[in-house]
């Protein structure tokens, strides 16, 4: 299963004594607290990608996975899925180099941007990336003077109306307009070989993808002339295992592309590879103790509540952007917990993580373990230094479907160092739930 996928290329060393991501993460607070270090830092489980890729396979086997690049572009990801097999879904010259750098041949890579920069065609042609999506007639007449012989794939709107972040706001062809671009598309002598669609991220209807497949088998339709064969319908599972939605849509897709129809089926899936498998560490450094006059009512003996406001140094200006919002609960435990407050580091009021989150009293230098924090975070840090990606491998087999083990993890981010000569071990985990 893991063929191609050369631990050298990547740093790695497996963990050989079976341990765990959460072993991973208390050695290395344990080695930051001993330089006087409390830097956060993303562990990724490389497991966990693996088991996501065989959970695909099983449930939606008819549809191959691009794996879309701009949701988490840690190269080592980018190479265990390609090891894997997965093509990948590029919105930019960037994430072409980066995929191409990393072994990617061109044919496993859609350009799935439709709003794209001459330059930025140009080198996708010369570096023979073929398939690339459009949605609009001004990108037509840029694609045939930059990459005449491309594989063009006319993304449509659908609902997304179910889905926690839109998206047919800002691309997509309407299904009236498909006609009139398939028939410019041919005018200009462009080769158009499929309809790709996005029912918006973390969508939470699989009905919407029903619709939008019975909408794209529309485009199918009326293209008359032109020979259509390639389906893709796009991203926005959940990163929950749970796959809700597959059967819903393979029953959509026996429906309106049954099997023998010549219908080669793609996807773009982002979020649903990556989100579970890393978990952010964290460190508190600052604390302030409100004293709820509100809540007098619900102290106990007259004590009036606390509330907790923790300052950590991530935040919705680091990695934390996309988590604004998004579903956190507290940790478990026998211990008191207050009502706390969890806010990043800048000087930004929009910088906090959460509002209610319920916590047992942490002290400055105490850790926050955020898991499922592999979506849309890493790809937003700027300057981090990729080279210091530290790996730890096992020789612990999750599945008898993978032959080859790796339980690994990796730490990715440095930010500035904070010293802090009096860091507490005691770490709390708090469990960022899936979305859906
Ligand atoms: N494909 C395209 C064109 C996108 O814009 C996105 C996300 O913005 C994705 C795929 C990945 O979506 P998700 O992470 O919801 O699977």
């Amino acid at each position: 299963v893991m063929d191609g996928f050369d631990p050298e290329q990547y740093d790695v060393d497996f963990l050989d004594r079976g341990g765990t991501v959460h072993d991973f993460i208390d050695n290395k607070i344990k080695e930051l607290s001993l330089v006087g270090c409390s830097e956060p830092f993303h562990v990724a489980n490389l497991d966990n990608l693996v088991k996501k890729y065989v959970i695909w396979c099983n449930n939606l086997p008819r549809v191959k996975p691009f794996y879309a690049v701009k949701c988490n572009d840690t190269p080592t990801v980018i190479g265990v899925l390609s090891a894997l097999g997965t093509g990948f879904d590029c919105a930019s010259k960037a994430e072409i180099q980066l995929a191409l750098s990393l072994g990617v041949t061109p044919d496993r890579i859609i350009y799935a941007h439709t709003i794209k920069a001459e330059s930025h065609i140009k080198y996708a042609r010369t570096h023979g990336v073929q398939m690339m999506t459009f949605d609009n007639q001004e990108e037509l007449s840029k694609i045939a003077r930059c990459h005449a012989r491309a594989k063009l794939v006319l993304r449509i709107t659908v609902d997304d109306s179910k889905a926690v972040r839109r998206l047919n706001t800002k691309f997509g062809a309407s299904l009236d307009s498909a006609g009139r671009l398939l028939q410019r598309a041919g005018e200009l002598g462009l080769d158009v070989v499929g309809v790709s669609f996005h029912v918006g991220c973390q969508c939470t209807d699989s009905r919407a993808y029903r619709q939008a497949i019975a909408d794209a088998r529309q485009v199918f339709n009326i293209a008359v002339g032109v020979s259509l064969y390639l389906l893709d319908i796009g991203g926005g599972f959940s990163g929950n295992e749970n796959f809700k939605v597959a059967a819903t849509i393979n029953l959509a897709l026996d429906d309106f592309f049954p099997v023998g129809c010549g219908v080669q089926i793609i996807a773009e899936p982002g979020r649903y590879y990556v989100e579970s498998a890393f978990t952010l560490a964290v460190n508190v450094i600052a604390k302030k103790v409100i004293m709820e006059e509100a809540a007098e009512h619900n102290s106990i003996e007259g004590v009036p509540d606390r509330v907790m406001m923790y300052y950590v140094n991530d935040g919705v200006y680091g990695s934390l952007s996309f988590l604004i919002n998004d579903p956190t609960s507290g940790s478990e435990g026998s211990e008191r917990r207050y009502r706390s407050v969890i806010w990043g580091p800048t000087c930004d009021s929009l910088d906090k993580l959460t509002d209610s989150c319920l916590l047992p009293e942490l002290q400055v230098g105490e850790w926050l373990l955020m898991d499922n924090t592999g979506a849309y975070t890493v790809c937003f840090l700027h300057g981090h230094d990729k080279e210091q990606v530290e790996l730890l491998k096992t020789n612990k087999s999750i599945n008898n479907q993978v032959n080859q083990s790796i339980n690994q993890s990796i730490k990715l981010k440095n930010l500035t160092l904070v010293p802090n000569p009096s860091t507490v071990s005691r770490k709390i985990i708090i469990q960022r739930t899936y979305s859906i």
